[in-house]
């Protein structure tokens, strides 16, 4: 069964918030601290930020858009996909 928009977006804030290795035994390898590394050290991270909402860093954003397109045009579709349903909310540079 396909999700809905809000299943999808509440899927993707619980993986931001996704601490239980940390908790239970492997806190190297926690995702929850991956996504909140500057930038985030987690594979395919841009498109679960923009499921959750989150407002994105506008040199992250570029970085890893522009790694996508050269490297993974998988991963480049999937976040335009992210950014048709969701919508993109990206800070402003400094
Ligand atoms: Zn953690």
């Amino acid at each position: 069964m396909e999700q809905t928009r809000e299943q999808r977006r509440a899927m993707a804030i619980r993986e931001l918030n996704d601490h239980y290795d940390h908790k239970r035994r492997d806190p190297d390898n926690c995702i929850g601290c991956a996504h909140q590394e500057n930038p985030p050290n987690v594979a395919g991270w841009l498109r679960v930020w923009i499921a959750a909402g989150n407002t994105i860093p506008a040199e992250h954003f570029v970085t890893e858009i522009t790694y996508a397109q050269e490297e993974n045009q998988a991963y480049f579709k999937a976040i335009l996909q992210e950014v048709k349903d969701f919508g993109l909310t990206v800070e402003r540079s400094k």
